[in-house]
């Protein structure tokens, strides 16, 4: 398809990766996947960054449920 002669731009494939392409142009970008290795190592990065981005977004609950049990107890208190 289209994107065999033209690499598909970041924000395509940060769309790709998280499913959020129509049909014809995932179809489009794995074609150009299969045969373009910087686009293989670009979709890799932002797959490394999505996914440290979500363990720190993992842990971060943990952290505001310990301190905003307490933070909601002075905000209630302090508002009654
Ligand atoms: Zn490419």
């Amino acid at each position: 398809m289209e994107f065999i002669n033209s690499h598909p731009s970041e924000e395509v494939l940060e769309r790709y990766l998280f499913e959020s392409l129509a049909t014809q142009e995932v179809e489009g970008v794995e074609e150009h996947l299969l045969v373009c290795h910087s686009c293989i190592a670009s979709a890799e990065q932002i797959l490394a960054f999505v996914n440290s981005l979500r363990t720190t977004l993992g842990e971060k609950p943990k952290v505001r449920r310990a301190s905003s049990a307490g933070l909601d107890r002075e905000t209630e208190s302090s508002f009654s």
